[in-house]
């Protein structure tokens, strides 16, 4: 029997090369990041039903009212993170259904990754499993307070957009670390902001458009 990690047809390691091509083509030259968005089979993330649309360059409905951010705006907030270099703990603010999360796991040596939905959280547990993700570890929090007890970290990425930048993960950027997150209500910025031994400096960057940060778990 076909291994669904294997995947065929659309799911196959063929339509991930396209994808890549894709996401050369729109801009994105990490060639760590690129690599690691070949080899995380994508497909496993989201419900079968919608397995081979999987690797089409649009978010997909993971339940829970969320989706699974494009794989563009995947590879483009791992880029902005490494910045050219390498982070070797990061945390991530989201979780979802975990895609994010693995392709991070790919190119950081230590990752953290924190949900508020405990379902999703369960899930995504469950496909890092499956890929033998070892170095990911998941908690089921509230990420705007980040996660004291691994901090702190050389690189943050948040997944859902906020109004401002929680204290927290500011707090928790180590010096030399790099934090990116959008920002905004209806008209979201993705923003970038480095913790230098003066202080943080910040940049905005492209319009995004993420699910809301919200406060408390589910
Ligand atoms: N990283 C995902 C994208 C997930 S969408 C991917 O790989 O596609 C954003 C996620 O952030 C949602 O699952 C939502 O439940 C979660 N979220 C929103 N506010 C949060 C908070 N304060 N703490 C933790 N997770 C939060």
């Amino acid at each position: 029997m076909q291994s669904r990690l294997t995947g065929i047809g659309m799911t196959s390691e063929r339509t991930r090369i396209r994808m890549v091509e894709r996401l050369r083509e729109q801009g994105v030259v990490d060639e760590t990041v690129l690599l690691a968005m070949q080899s995380v089979p994508r497909h496993i993330f989201v419900d079968e039903a919608l397995a081979s649309r999987a690797y089409e360059d649009s978010a997909l409905p993971i339940g829970h009212g969320q989706t699974i951010s494009q794989p563009y705006i995947v590879a483009r907030m791992i880029e902005l993170l490494r910045n050219g270099g390498s982070r070797s703990k990061v945390l991530e603010v989201g979780t979802g259904c975990g895609y994010q999360a693995a392709v991070l796991a790919r190119v950081c040596s230590e990752v953290y990754s924190v949900e508020r939905i405990g379902t999703l959280q369960e899930n995504a547990r469950k496909a890092a499993r499956e890929l033998r993700l070892l170095n990911l570890r998941f908690k089921h929090a509230d990420g705007s307070l980040g996660l004291p007890e691994a901090a702190p970290f050389d690189g943050i990425i948040v997944a859902a957009a906020g109004m401002q930048t929680p204290p927290a993960l500011l707090e928790q950027l180590a010096v030399g670390g790099r934090l990116v997150i959008p920002l905004g209500g209806r008209d979201q910025v993705l923003k970038v902001v480095d913790r230098t031994p003066d202080g943080f400096h910040e940049q905005t960057l492209e319009s995004v458009r993420f699910v809301p940060l919200l406060g408390g778990l589910e």
